[in-house]
């Protein structure tokens, strides 16, 4: 049944268990299996005749509670949680794809999900086909006969572009491909991917989900007839969350609005401060009105989200100039932490690329990341100003 309550309210009085303690926090279920009564109860269990857990590899309370709330927070019918963000994409792939199928994805997908596409999926005879963020003119010729599944994220990382996801939905539609959109950059409390026609809508729970830098872990909702085959397949090949993550998770979808509303607020103010500077070419930010899609991304997202991008004039030199300098923002790969992180991808995280791969998913040479934290906004900002004068 539809979850009508604020979504708030949904991210912390959602608790699917409770003990005979009347415990007010859910308690952690940190065993990997379950009993049953009597041979009867095992059996009508393994059956699927009853709705229980068997075995944590298949559910456990407190993944199925954390699964229970990102679905209700994004209007789903159901879900499944991952040890990883890769754990499920790579499941979701796995789990609805023959061989001989076809993916069309946008090309600014997370560096992990291209390996998974152009190295891994080819050896079972899975193909991609990339489609330019900014051309939607030219995506519905990219469709195959053989085309299974349109792939996107957005925003996108690290260009924070934004896709149109009715357009992508109402291609899906047409061609009767399921379009599953990577949710991670916005957060179910920023953007609901399903209410605009998407099939299945995933996380890496390890970024804003978790906020705080702590755990891994993944989920992905939607359409209960697809989320049946991902859990099938999950159920033999074992890419579960742990109970303990789930844990961590739940607790921290309680406070997901208030952090995400700061972190917009606080990437405003740096995207804003940003466009000012002498040094810098260009800045991208969804909710700047100077972004390509500020429309769209006004349309379908209720803020602009933590990630801010931007070009310094200076190029690869300049990039790594720029992280030498910091002082108190952190040099790191993660994002969506309570501390501020910068990365500079054509010197580290797509350094294996060559300049034209990089310019064509959108990597220029002076590119940086800000993946904007809770800390107070002028000591961000300052931090910022004073290695932009080195
Ligand atoms: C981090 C990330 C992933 C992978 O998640 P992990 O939890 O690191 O496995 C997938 N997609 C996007 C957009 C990400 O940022």
């Amino acid at each position: 049944m539809e979850n009508k309550k604020g979504f708030e309210t949904k991210a912390i009085r959602t608790q699917t268990e409770r003990t005979d303690f009347l415990e007010h926090s859910v308690p952690m279920y940190l065993t990997s299996s379950f009993v049953f009564e009597d041979a009867e109860d095992m059996r009508a269990s393994f059956a699927e005749e009853k709705q229980r857990n068997i075995y944590s590899r298949f559910s456990n309370p407190n993944t199925s509670e954390f699964v229970q709330k990102v679905a209700d927070m994004e209007g789903a019918e159901d879900g499944f949680a991952f040890a990883t963000g890769m754990a499920a994409v790579y499941s979701t792939f796995a789990a609805l794809l023959s061989s001989g199928d076809h993916i069309l994805s946008a090309r600014a997908v997370f560096g992990s999900t291209h390996t998974l596409l152009t190295k891994y999926f080819p050896k079972w005879n899975i193909t991609s086909t990339y489609f330019d963020t900014n051309q939607p003119d030219t995506w519905e010729a990219l469709i195959q006969p053989n085309t299974k599944i349109i792939y996107a994220e957005t925003p996108t990382n690290p260009g924070v572009d934004i896709l149109d996801l009715s357009l992508l939905a109402q291609l899906a539609k047409k061609h009767n491909l399921i379009l599953i959109i990577d949710n991670c950059f916005a957060t179910p409390y920023l953007q609901q991917p399903l209410k605009f026609g998407a099939d299945l809508s995933i996380h890496s729970a390890t970024k804003f989900m978790d906020g705080q830098g702590r755990v891994l872990g993944g989920v992905v909702v939607g359409r209960k007839d697809l989320i049946r085959e991902i859990y099938l397949f999950s159920r033999n090949t074992g890419p579960a969350l742990s109970p303990f993550n789930a844990w961590v998770l739940s607790k921290s979808l309680e406070t997901l609005a208030v952090r995400m509303d700061r972190h917009c607020e606080n990437a405003l103010k740096l995207a804003s401060f940003l466009e000012k500077q002498e040094t810098i070419a260009w800045v991208k930010y969804p909710f700047l009105p100077s972004h390509p899609q500020y429309a769209i991304a006004k349309k379908q997202m209720k803020a602009g989200g933590g990630v801010v991008s931007f070009e310094l004039r200076g190029g690869i030199e300049a990039g790594r100039k720029f992280l030498d300098a910091l002082q108190m923002i952190s040099l790191s790969a993660n994002l969506g932490d309570t501390r501020t992180i910068a990365t500079h991808p054509a010197s580290t995280t797509h350094s294996k690329l060559t300049e034209e791969e990089r310019l064509a998913a959108g990597i220029t040479p002076g590119l940086v990341r800000i993946s904007t934290g809770l800390e107070t906004i002028e000591d961000i900002i300052h931090d910022i100003e004073q290695a932009l004068l080195k």
